[in-house]
């Protein structure tokens, strides 16, 4: 049976995935880039991926015992991103399309997380909460696209966590540290309430913000409140912004699944204040194993696999990356 590769560098992870043509997933092989210090520098991220890319395929088709005749497509994260790091992606991309005499396939990487989710879970027409680094998105399909019904105004929510994370001398990526810290404040202090340690709320209609709510986190610190009861607090604030949103997206939409997606989906809290929520309102909530929540090249795989099966290839001259792709920029034909 053929197998779709897949590759993911739209940011701090290079990966490269696999599905077989019948829809059954092969694990990535990814890289995650740790800057020293300070924030993801794009061009530092960049060489790290073209530096390991290399190695990183051949663990990939070793590790699953994959032919290289036996890949049949190269699908690769055409946008969004940084810039630097999608042209490794896609040069990578481009020159094994060369080499094997197999097609290309630009993918929507906001788009291919939806995918992998539907694939894994098994719902049909969700709500997609997506909660990464870079993006914070309430999405949902309306005929041939998937419609953004709800943003992020300044920084994605992963984005904001492991900035706060920084400040507090956590390496990225903060937001399981966060989490850990959270836990550890809620085992020990089992009655907190958030009375004591309030943080702004930002929701605007269906929109979020989450600079406003960093700045103050930051500002609890240095107010003696410890750092254990800050994380819970602005776990608790941030994705309760988040479930609202996503809440009004299935009162407007007439939805009955919610599927999280993206690497803050990863996180039990918001795992469990999504179905929590959907519990109260006769809806089911899903989320894809944490492999598949986390950048990946398998969720590329996957919607190159979709795109395929309906004929739609990614020319050469066609390939060029694109930055700012929206997620409504992909006409969607498959089911
Ligand atoms: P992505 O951009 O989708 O690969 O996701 C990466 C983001 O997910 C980073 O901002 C991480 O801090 C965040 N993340 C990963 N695991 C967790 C977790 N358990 N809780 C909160 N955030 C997380
Ligand atoms: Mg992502």
């Amino acid at each position: 049976m053929g197998v779709i590769l897949g590759i993911e560098s739209t940011a701090h992870t290079f990966s490269f995935g696999g599905v077989y043509t019948n829809g059954k997933t092969i694990p990535s092989s990814s890289a995650l880039f740790r800057p020293e210090q300070g924030g993801i520098h794009p061009r530092e991220a960049a060489d790290h991926h073209s530096l390991l890319s290399g190695n990183l395929f051949k663990e990939f088709i070793s590790k699953n015992h994959i032919p290289v005749n036996q890949i049949d497509a190269i699908a690769f994260s055409q946008g969004p991103g940084l810039g630097p790091c999608l042209r490794v992606g896609a040069s990578v991309a481009r020159s094994l399309s060369d080499k094997m005499g197999k097609p290309l396939v630009g993918v929507n990487h906001c788009v291919a997380h939806i995918e992998i989710g539907r694939l894994q879970t098994g719902c049909q027409d969700p709500v997609l909460l997506y909660v990464s680094g870079g993006n914070t998105q309430v999405i949902a399909r309306n005929g041939s696209r998937y419609r953004v019904i709800g943003e992020t105004l300044d920084i994605g929510i992963g984005n904001m966590l492991d900035k706060f994370a920084r400040t507090q001398g956590i390496p990225f990526p903060g937001g399981p540290k966060i989490e850990k810290l959270a836990n550890e404040w809620e085992k020990s202090n089992p009655s907190a309430s958030l009375d004591e340690i309030i943080l702004p709320y930002g929701i605007q209609g269906m929109d979020l913000s989450f600079s406003g709510i960093l700045t103050a986190a930051v500002q609890k610190v240095s107010d003696g409140h410890s750092l254990q009861e800050v994380c819970w607090s602005l776990q608790e604030h941030s994705f309760s912004a988040c479930i609202e949103v996503a809440e009004r997206a299935l009162a407007h939409t007439g939805k009955s699944e919610l599927l999280l997606g993206g690497g803050v989906a990863c996180n039990e809290r918001i795992r469990d204040m999504a179905k929590l929520m959907c519990e109260d309102r006769g809806a089911t909530a899903f989320w894809p194993e944490k492999q598949y929540c986390v950048d990946n090249g398998t969720m590329i795989a996957e919607l190159g696999r979709k795109m395929l099966k309906h004929n739609i290839y990614t020319k050469l001259e066609d390939s060029a990356i694109d930055p700012s792709m929206r997620t409504d920029h992909a006409e969607v034909v498959w089911d």
